[in-house]
């Protein structure tokens, strides 16, 4: 275990003065991701602070918002009556996620910022873009069972690992940040980034800034959701695929719909033209198929990944009758 030191700040301003003081420094919460990079040697900050009495876990509405604190547990959101009212595809990809003991523990921000799964990333000993930039990726042309079918690039191929995030950029949701001029808004869709030239960049948030919130929009998709999540075990396992699927319907009418992948990208997938062909048909399985066709359109397989290109219009086709009830 590498050393470092520790703090604990008891406000956003702290926070943030914290990290102005220390480049080298993490926000440490849950720690369910953060400590095993560290413990690896994967990830070895100077400084750790701990952001745990900082007040963010509150989670309310107002002015047709549900602002969602950045320390809010993943557990507790999950069974928030307001997101179960309101946002039950949230609850439900949350649900999905990680083990019960991790989501007692993990938060929003947390979940948000935590690292892919890419074994390449966790092993010390092989090459890895991201954990050192240009020492070679492992993964594209070794294990890459679990990787990227969209977006990739010839430096990173890895998957984003969250559910959360998935339903979140669905549901059209933005990030609060803190930093030293002020707030500012993120659409959730450009929080995570492609790994293009820079794969060990996971995001666009700036080392000297802090999650404080994520906000969602009122919306009327709360009566036709489904998250389908595929993996190797029932429990505790990231996704190969897994897609959140939202609908607006009238009668058998599909008026809107909201659409996103996980486990295939390094960044949560928005499927907006497969989205965008939904609108105004009837929901059948013919109309779903067509519309996962759609989806799948440039998607790019690997050695061993080629399974994802199958499953993928399969799972999006399962995830849309469920949300429409057909099933
Ligand atoms: Fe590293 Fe990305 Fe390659 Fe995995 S896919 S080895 S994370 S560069």
């Amino acid at each position: 275990m590498i050393q470092f030191q520790f703090e604990r700040t008891a406000t956003t301003k702290a926070t943030l003065t914290a990290l102005a003081n220390n480049s080298n420094a993490k926000i440490i919460a849950g720690g369910t991701n953060l400590v095993d990079l560290m413990k690896r040697n994967v990830m070895a900050p100077t400084r750790l602070i701990d952001i745990n009495t900082v007040p963010l876990k509150n989670i309310e509405y107002k002015n047709g918002m549900t602002r969602i604190g950045a320390l809010a547990l993943n557990s507790q959101v999950a069974d928030d009556k307001l997101i179960l009212e309101k946002h039950p595809l949230l609850s439900k990809a949350l649900n999905a996620g990680a083990s019960a003991q991790i989501r007692n523990m993990a938060t929003v921000g947390g979940n948000m910022m935590q690292r892919t799964r890419c074994s390449y990333f966790y092993d010390t000993a092989l090459p890895c873009n991201k954990r050192q930039p240009n020492s070679g990726c492992g993964a594209l042309e070794g294990a890459n069972r679990m990787h990227a079918i969209f977006g990739a690039s010839n430096q990173c191929i890895a998957v984003h690992p969250s559910d959360m995030c998935v339903a979140l950029v669905a549901l059209d949701a933005s990030v609060i940040v803190a930093g030293p001029k002020g707030e500012r808004r993120i659409p959730f869709g450009e929080f995570h980034r492609l790994p293009g030239e820079h794969p060990e960049k996971d995001n666009t948030l700036q080392n000297n800034e802090l999650i404080i919130a994520v906000e969602i929009p009122d919306n009327s998709f709360n009566k036709n959701t489904h998250y389908f999540k595929v993996r190797d075990r029932a429990s505790y396992a990231f996704a190969l695929v897994s897609v959140a699927a939202a609908l607006q319907m009238e009668g058998n009418v599909i008026k809107e719909a909201r659409l996103a992948m996980g486990g295939v990208a390094h960044k949560p997938w928005r499927l907006t033209e497969a989205e965008k062909s939904l609108a105004g048909k009837s929901a059948t399985e013919e109309t779903f198929r067509q519309a996962a066709e759609i989806a799948m359109q440039g998607a790019k397989a690997y050695k061993h990944n080629a399974f994802k290109l199958k499953m993928g219009p399969n799972v999006i086709v399962e995830a849309l009758k469920n949300a429409a009830g057909l099933v």
